[in-house]
């Protein structure tokens, strides 16, 4: 078997559409060199040797050692140099790359293959002795963490590893010295602590750092495939949905140094700018430095070009301005590239002694207002097509535009206390944690939270995730923290330099102003600017982006299924009808009963020892219904309305303090005995499998009487005013077919005593939910009356798992965790379940009932995913939160272009 591809001067054993096998950074670089562009040469070990490491208990086939030897020495041949050569010496790196890239979440080894043997070699090459003891002394402080440390799993809690310990012998070496920084160091110094190093190494870690450069080489790959089963690597993968099986390659690549002097340089750039979508060349570079420097933040970087300058960075050298040939042939790069891809790509690049060098590219991430621009300009520039386009937005990037923004108004208003560089767009405002651990533990307790750090690192991935923003010290727009928050489209600003952090203390200055842990701040992400106290957020309007509405055109023309909302209020549907909502697909009317107004109404009902007082008790909340119900059927102007009759545990009306008990007693002139009893009487072991659903309106005709005839009067009093409407009357939790027609009936006459009343034929639909597996299981009993069916996936999932929805939380995360199960069944449908249970009551209602209308209501219809199986299976609508409704109309257009390619 094959295990090693080589690349290099302009050929390549592998190509782009190879990525699983030699993950995306391989893949491209020998893409790359099929493009002419100059890569330097090596060779990737492919994630079949990844997932053979693992299967067999971390050993590797033997046919790697001889494929690694040869690929090795035609490296060397293009070279001209020799791996461990005391003459002409090669170096190396030691990369990762999975299919899908993952920033920053696994190891790399730079300058491998540097010894006692080849570093007089290497000096009398180069006659830069600095230099040399330089990328020595940082490749023993990368081995050592990295291998012999991570990789040997040993690695102390804390941050206290033996990086830590290197890095306090460079401190106490400049004290001692009176050097402030790293750049005051020479030769000796770096020779010197060096040797400092391999000592502390042998006495902390029991170990010799090796000399001899294959051991080196070896230890790195290891290293690297270890690192895909580190913590912060398998929490990537959780949070980013990437199979923990699919394990990465490795890259082995000539080393080369952008830190060789004043003539090389080192940098990041993005095709287009990732953060706003603009079609401009964008990126960072730094003159005599690693590639680490630029990424890790600590000198505050360059700007690419002069066009991109900012008011910040206007003062900055550029590297166009700088090496005007080299950025023109980076240019000529970016083009081919772009082209080449026909999409955004993220760059690496080194320039040594004068010569560029490409190490690196990949599709860039970008922000959801960045992806749509993109996606649109290119189609318009005639590089993509339509449905390319849709499918280059994920729908939940859509989320950004959705989200919320600061009030102007209050902003002006507000103390500004500090800008920084703005990495990732909208307001957030939250209470200020200095460590990822206590973001997560605050957000838990349901705080909101925004994390400041020095700079971050992939060690704070949970942290970062779980607050509402993140905010640095250091750092530039390409900054771990920057990248990782665009990623998710978070709220973000870096490289906020009068940041004063005392991480111990958990305290920040920020010029006069001192904050402690739990003060609020207020971020703008689009401007980059920071405000003390909590200031209004206003919902976004995504209608102010261009590019935004011809994206949702074209998602409306492609996908067949309707979106509908789940709304109960006129306010939540015309929100919703901005957002294009084609309907109400669950209106729930529980929560209007729950008014202060209306609820004693509804308890006097339950007290009633009479049939008579019950119904005079329902019918005194007609009129509040009828007003509730004329507000949301002309709010949407003639789009179906489903209406669902009352559906929550009777107990949930019940649940009263002692004080509330007395003012219930008298106000219904009855002995508190009597009400408390009654509580006692109604109250349920499990309510949520108890008195509720359409089992209310069976023990209690005269509320499903009362809900139809305000649902019909409205409609009725709409119509002569001549207004469309189109009311769709849900009957929920039905479980057997009699059930339903018992409630049916009731519908029905009540239709047919207002048709009389107002001399009308209204139009209008009965159905139900189906939202219990036996209702799924003779669904074709059912839809012989139904006329729609509405999944109500939410207590579907209750039903078929046996999991409360309301008591999940308690061990879900330890099934997350453990892989029990792969994701939270009440936010995206249990397809192998759940899913059977639908895809069967669609096939047995639409056997009996060609006219049967089929909708989903359940959360699950505003999840992209649980949208793609609702189009797999027929379904004519779904129907979700407001908000969703963009994200419904862009996840069912892809869904189209899934399932029925055009
Ligand atoms: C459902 O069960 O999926 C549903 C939409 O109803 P509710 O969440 O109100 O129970
Ligand atoms: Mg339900």
């Amino acid at each position: 078997m094959k295990y090693v591809y080589l690349f290099g001067n302009n050929t390549a054993e592998g190509t782009a559409k190879m990525k699983n096998t030699l993950g995306g950074k391989g893949a491209n670089l020998a893409e790359m060199n099929h493009l002419k562009i100059p890569v330097p040469p090596g060779f990737t070990i492919t994630t079949d040797v990844c997932s053979y490491y693992y299967e067999k208990n971390r050993n590797f086939p033997d046919e790697l050692d001889e494929q690694l030897n040869n690929a090795l020495a035609e490296t060397e041949k293009i070279m001209g140099s020799k791996f461990g050569d005391p003459v002409n010496p090669l170096l190396v790196s030691i990369r990762s790359g999975a299919r899908q890239s993952m920033p920053g979440m696994m190891e790399t080894v730079l300058n491998v293959g540097l010894t006692s043997t080849t570093i007089p070699g290497l000096i009398t090459k180069t006659k830069n002795a600095r230099f040399v003891y330089d990328a020595y002394r940082r490749l023993i402080m990368m081995y050592a963490d990295v291998v012999m440390e991570k990789a040997a799993g040993i690695e102390p809690k804390n941050n206290k590893g033996i990086r830590h310990r290197l890095e306090s012998l460079i401190e106490t070496h400049k004290e001692d010295n009176q050097y402030k920084n790293d750049t005051d160091l020479s030769a000796d110094d770096w020779k010197e602590l060096s040797e400092k190093f391999k000592n502390e190494i042998e006495k902390t870690l029991g170990n010799k750092f090796p000399d001899n450069p294959m051991e080196q080489l070896l230890g790195g790959v290891r290293a690297v495939f270890e690192s895909w089963n580190g913590e912060r690597a398998i929490n990537y993968r959780r949070i980013e949905n990437i199979p923990h099986k699919w394990g990465t390659a490795v890259n082995v690549q000539t080393m080369v140094f952008g830190n060789m002097g004043e003539n090389s340089a080192t940098g990041v750039a993005f095709t287009r700018n990732p953060a706003n979508g603009e079609n401009k060349f964008f990126g960072e570079w730094l003159v005599n430095a690693q590639g680490e420097d630029v990424v890790a933040g600590l000198r505050t970087p360059n700007p690419l070009n002069e066009d991109t300058k900012t008011e910040e960075t206007k003062k900055l050298p550029s590297l166009q301005s700088s090496m005007p040939e080299i950025y023109a042939e980076l240019d000529n790069i970016r083009n081919t590239l772009e082209k080449h891809y026909s999409d955004m790509q993220d760059i690496e690049f080194t320039i040594q002694e004068g010569k560029l060098w490409m190490l690196q590219t990949r599709v860039g991430k970008r922000n959801g207002a960045a992806a749509i621009k993109m996606a649109v300009e290119m189609k318009h520039e005639g590089m993509i097509d339509k449905k390319t386009a849709l499918l280059r937005v994920k729908p939940e990037q859509l989320d950004e535009l959705l989200h919320p923004m600061l009030d102007r108004e209050s902003e002006k208003k507000a103390t500004l206390l500090a800008k920084g560089l703005p990495a990732g767009p909208g307001g957030a405002t939250g209470r200020i944690v200095f460590t990822a651990d206590d973001a997560e533990d605050w957000h838990k307790n349901g705080e909101k939270v925004i994390l400041i750090r020095d700079e971050t690192s992939p060690e704070d991935i949970h942290g970062m995730h779980a607050a509402e923003a993140i905010l640095t010290a250091k750092g530039g727009m390409t900054s771990h923290a920057a990248l990782v928050a665009r990623g998710w489209g978070k709220c973000c600003i870096v490289g906020c330099s009068e940041l004063q952090i005392n991480t111990e203390k958990k305290e920040v200055k920020i010029g006069d102003i001192n904050l402690i842990e739990g003060d609020w701040i207020t971020m703008n992400g689009t401007s980059g600017n920071i405000y003390n106290n909590r200031l209004n957020l206003i919902p976004a309007d995504p209608d102010t982006h261009p590019e935004y509405k011809e994206l949702m055109i074209w998602a409306d023309e492609t996908r067949t299924m309707k979106i509908r909302t789940n709304a109960e209020s006129p306010e939540d549907a015309k929100q919703a009808i901005k957002f294009g909502a084609e309907g109400i697909g669950l209106c729930r009317t529980e929560h209007m009963f729950f008014d202060e107004s209306r609820i004693l109404a509804i308890r006097k009902m339950i007290f009633a020892d009479k049939k008579k007082n019950r119904r005079d008790a329902v019918m005194e909340l007609l009129p509040f219904q009828k007003e509730d119900f004329v507000g949301i059927l002309e709010a949407m102007e003639g789009k179906p309305v489903t209406i669902r009759l009352l559906d929550p545990p009777l107990h949930e009306f019940m649940t009263l303090t002692d004080e509330q008990q007395h003012e219930l007693a008298k106000s219904l002139n009855i002995n508190i005995d009597n009400v408390k009893s009654r509580i006692s009487t109604l109250h349920e072991l499990n309510p949520m499998l108890g008195h509720r659903g359409c089992r209310l309106g069976i023990a209690y005709p005269e509320i499903t009487e009362m809900q139809v005839t305000a649902i019909l009067e409205a409609s009725a009093e709409l119509i002569q005013k001549g207004q469309s409407v189109l009311p769709e009357i849900m009957i929920p939790l039905v479980g057997t077919v009699s059930e339903y027609i018992d409630q049916e009936r009731i519908v029905r006459e009540v239709a047919d005593k207002i048709n009389k009343k107002y001399t009308i034929k209204l139009k209008y639909l009965v159905g139900t939910m189906i939202e219990l597996p036996r209702a799924c299981l003779t669904a074709n009993e059912i839809a012989k009356h139904a006329e729609f069916f509405s999944f109500g996936t939410n207590d579907l999932t209750q039903t078929t798992f046996g999991f409360s929805r309301d008591d999940i939380g308690s061990f879900l995360p330890d099934y997350l965790n453990r892989n029990i199960l792969p994701d939270d069944p009440f936010q995206s449908i249990d397809i192998k379940g759940v899913g059977k249970l639908v895809t069967m009551a669609v096939e047995y209602g639409k056997a009996v009932n060609d006219n049967l209308k089929i909708g989903i209501c359940g959360e699950h219809g505003g999840d992209p995913k649980s949208i793609m199986f609702c189009r797999e299976n027929g379904l004519d609508y779904v129907s979700c939160s407001p908000f969703r409704v963009p994200i419904a109309r862009l996840a069912s257009a892809q869904a189209e272009l899934k399932n029925n390619p055009i």
